[in-house]
């Protein structure tokens, strides 16, 4: 089956002889027994629960691993995957990274033990310096959140010594235009509140992987500290994914009007977004990814012209988060990344002047109108 189909269709709830097309929300929290040794599959709601487990199912089989496991958010999901470590050991990490990742690798991981460096990923050669005997997993975002550097996921992979586990953060381009898995990387993961969602009304994490002994760890965390996604949840995740591909296709296309017209704006110095990267970069978005996605950063003349255009937009809205219908807007130096040291933000180039845009599906004449106004 193809994408698009599966995304329709690969939900389904094998319990169900009621003919209901959609997965029904099973609000239960305990499971009766048949008899004693005896399960239906399900015990508590917390290991596992039956609108959860076809939503896993189809997550695993849009990224094309085995598995995956559902999280109450992005974040639930990436502190499970520090599971996977243990006391002194190494992690290598993108320079260029979502907020509260680097927030996590700094403060839990750091306690726990872990100590993390953080380099380039889109030059292999600085990450390889990087590399210590104790190094145990690598974690890279692709294009990186907000600066849009673009890494090559197979080249990383090989670069590596093959103990050291993978994590590509894919919650930009999501399967619909990248598969990291089938770039060798071990372990994806989601913020599912994001274009999987595409509604900014939930939250939701997810780790895919075609390992099983990463898979059974992941599960034990599950099981043991009660991050997995609810079933009200899960029901909302399945009825968003069907429509993926879609709002994929018109979010992608309002951006790469939006990043035509920043571009050519007299108070836009420069934009960020995978199809005006230099030639090396978008040779690797070519070879590895199937779309450029929809979300665009822009530098303006001024801070003061970067606050006005937050205050004036009506349409967009001024709002943290991506991937949602909704065209937002966002300022990465006061907002997503406020918690990363001042001299950290500017080296990355995240300064009072740049601006985060997440193109939803409206109709790009009414963006664009309202960017015009805003930026007036
Ligand atoms: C939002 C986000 C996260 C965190 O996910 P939550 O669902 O908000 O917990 C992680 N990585 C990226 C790239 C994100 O955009």
């Amino acid at each position: 089956m193809n994408f698009d189909t599966v995304c329709v269709h690969g939900a389904k709830d094998p319990h169900n002889n009621t003919g209901a097309l959609a997965v029904p929300i099973y609000q239960s929290a305990t499971f009766a027994h048949p008899g004693v040794g005896r399960s239906t599959g399900f015990d508590y709601a917390r290991v596992q629960n039956p609108t959860r487990e076809p939503l896993e199912r189809l997550v695993a089989a849009l990224e094309g691993g085995r598995e995956s496991v559902a999280f109450a958010s992005g974040m639930a999901a990436l502190d499970a995957t520090l599971s996977l470590l243990g006391r002194g050991d190494h992690l290598i990490a993108s320079d260029d990274l979502y907020g509260g990742t680097v927030r996590l690798f700094d403060s839990l991981a750091k306690r726990a033990g872990l100590e993390t460096t953080y380099a380039d990923a889109s030059d292999i050669t600085a990450f390889q310096k990087a590399l210590r005997p104790e190094t145990k997993m690598v974690f890279i975002e692709t294009p990186t959140n907000p600066m849009m550097k673009v890494t090559d996921i197979a080249a990383v992979k090989q670069a590596l010594p093959p103990h050291v586990i993978l994590v590509v953060d894919n919650t930009f381009l999501t399967p619909y235009f990248q598969k990291p898995l089938t770039l060798g990387a071990d372990v994806v993961l989601h913020s599912g509140t994001k274009y999987f969602a595409g509604h900014n009304d939930t939250l939701a994490g997810f780790l895919v992987t075609n390992n099983l002994e990463i898979t059974d760890k992941l599960r034990y965390i599950l099981k043991t500290v009660g991050t997995g996604l609810a079933p009200f949840d899960s029901f909302l995740l399945i009825r968003s994914i069907k429509t993926l591909p879609l709002r994929m296709e018109k979010s992608q296309a309002n951006a790469l009007r939006a990043a035509g017209w920043l571009a050519q704006h007299p108070k836009v110095k420069k934009v960020y977004y995978p199809s005006l990267a230099d030639e090396k970069s978008l040779a690797i978005s070519k070879k590895q990814a199937t779309g450029f996605g929809a979300m665009i950063s822009f530098e303006v003349d001024t801070e003061a012209t970067a606050v006005k255009t937050l205050e004036k937009v009506k349409t967009i809205l001024y709002a943290e988060s991506l991937g949602g219908v909704e065209t937002l807007i966002t300022y990465p130096f006061l907002q997503t990344h406020s918690d990363l040291p001042v001299e950290r933000r500017l080296s990355l180039g995240i300064n009072g002047r740049l601006l985060r845009l997440s193109l939803g599906v409206e109709n790009p004449d009414d963006l664009l109108a309202d960017l015009g106004q805003a930026l007036s």
